[in-house]
């Protein structure tokens, strides 16, 4: 293991009718509210109108932002940072999944910062303070309700980047299982995608001896394995929405990750992808994943091994670590092929055009992977197998 630190200070409210929570957490900070939400699907489920009754018993004063975009972007941001300063916001609430909990992480650094937010996505800049964030969310996915990390498209330059901060982790989020009994099918998949992709970039690690944080990060793939195919077929399964959600936080709050820096170049080569067609995240990361890990396998095929008999129960009998850890991500390729994720970039209409521009975006800053690092030749090749 590595040295390390562990700070999470989310309060994390999680289980049925939680949301009356709201009345105790929201005027801890003050009575100015910035509501932020998405393209609508609040309205739709009765959520914002229950958030709103629970806001107008404590008389707060309450700022909208909807209109919240899936891969959000910089200008929504910069609309919320006006909010924040037109209406002198004390706690900018944020009601959505990982799109509106992340622009709204944008927002909170935003408001505190005298030049433009981009900045900090940028490495030009680190954020020194934030207004109060508080998140109800409404898709597990993303982890970003208990994480100081947020996802940023500029829609100008077409990049879209991760960046993070200590003063981005919200104050407080509540999870109800509920809340994400009207999340269509296709976007409980992707979610559960990016779920086991975030177990995955983990997994994939270079840090030595870490079988505690291995054993936390099989029994995760395990339940979303488990759980999925049920989930798909009875969306509104109280349980199974529950294991889920509880694995979507858990896969990306720093608990099953202490002592070692996970790989992470699948996000960043997906989030190039989704910066210039910006498809649904999970969706991108069911076709680059398994291609990075065939291109990666030989950098540690024990590792692959471990995970194909831990995790998917590959017979290793008479194999070599290759050959079990091919027939694991095989088993994974297949199991997402089983509950409908996508399978090669051709299924969204991405052909080779802008692979090039696509591999420029993922190496801006260097060379990237902490299990191996990758180079831009290395992505354009990951990128041409996921053809
Ligand atoms: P999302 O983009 O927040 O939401 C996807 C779609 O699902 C939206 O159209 C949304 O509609 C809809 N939706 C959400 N909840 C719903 C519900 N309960 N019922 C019906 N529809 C619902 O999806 P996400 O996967 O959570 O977030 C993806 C973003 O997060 C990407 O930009 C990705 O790069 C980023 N990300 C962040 C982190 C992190 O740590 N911060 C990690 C991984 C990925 P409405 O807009 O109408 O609500
Ligand atoms: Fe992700």
């Amino acid at each position: 293991m590595r040295k390390f630190d562990f700070y999470n200070p989310t309060k994390l409210i999680f289980g049925q009718g939680t949301l009356e929570a709201l009345k105790t957490e929201v005027p801890k900070y003050g009575k100015n509210v910035l509501l932020m939400y998405g393209g609508g699907s609040i309205k739709r489920s009765g959520l914002y109108d229950k958030v709103m009754a629970e806001l107008s018993a404590i008389d707060a004063v309450v700022t909208e932002l909807s209109g919240v975009e899936p891969n959000p972007r910089l200008s929504t941001v910069h609309k919320g940072v006006e909010l924040c300063h037109e209406h002198n916001i004390d706690l900018i609430l944020a009601v959505g999944g990982g799109s509106v909990l992340d622009c709204a992480k944008a927002v909170a650094v935003g408001a505190k910062y005298e030049g433009d937010m981009w900045d900090f996505v940028e490495r030009k800049a680190a954020a020194q303070d934030a207004l109060p964030l508080g998140t109800v969310l409404t898709m597990a996915a993303t982890g970003s309700e208990m994480n100081s990390g947020s996802v940023i498209t500029n829609e100008v330059t077409k990049e879209k980047m991760g960046w993070g901060s200590i003063h981005a982790f919200p104050a407080f989020s509540i999870l109800d299982p509920e809340n994400t009994f009207t999340l269509p099918r296709d976007q409980t998949v992707y979610g559960m995608v990016d779920i086991m992709s975030h177990v995955l970039e983990h997994y994939f690690h270079t840090d030595g001896n870490t079988p505690v944080q291995d054993g936390f990060c099989e029994t995760l793939l395990r339940t979303v394995i488990e759980t999925a195919p049920k989930l798909i077929e009875d969306l509104n399964n109280y349980e199974l929405r529950e294991t889920i959600m509880y694995c979507g936080t858990m896969a990306l709050n720093g608990m099953v990750s202490m002592g070692f820096a996970g790989d992470w170049a699948t996000h960043n080569i997906e989030h190039a992808v989704s910066a210039v067609y910006d498809i649904p995240h999970g969706g991108g990361l069911a076709i680059l994943f398994p291609q990075w890990m065939k291109y990666n396998i030989d950098t540690d095929p024990a590792r692959f091994r471990k995970l194909a008999v831990n995790v998917f129960g590959v017979d290793p009998a008479g194999k070599n670590d290759k050959e079990i850890g091919l027939e694991g991500i095989e088993a994974l390729r297949n199991f997402w092929d089983s509950i409908g994720a996508p399978k090669t970039l051709a299924d969204y209409d991405i052909d080779d055009s802008e692979i090039g521009s696509m591999a420029d975006k993922a190496v801006r800053f260097g060379p990237f992977g902490n299990f191996r690092k990758l180079d831009r030749e290395d992505v354009v090749e990951i990128y041409k197998m996921a053809l």
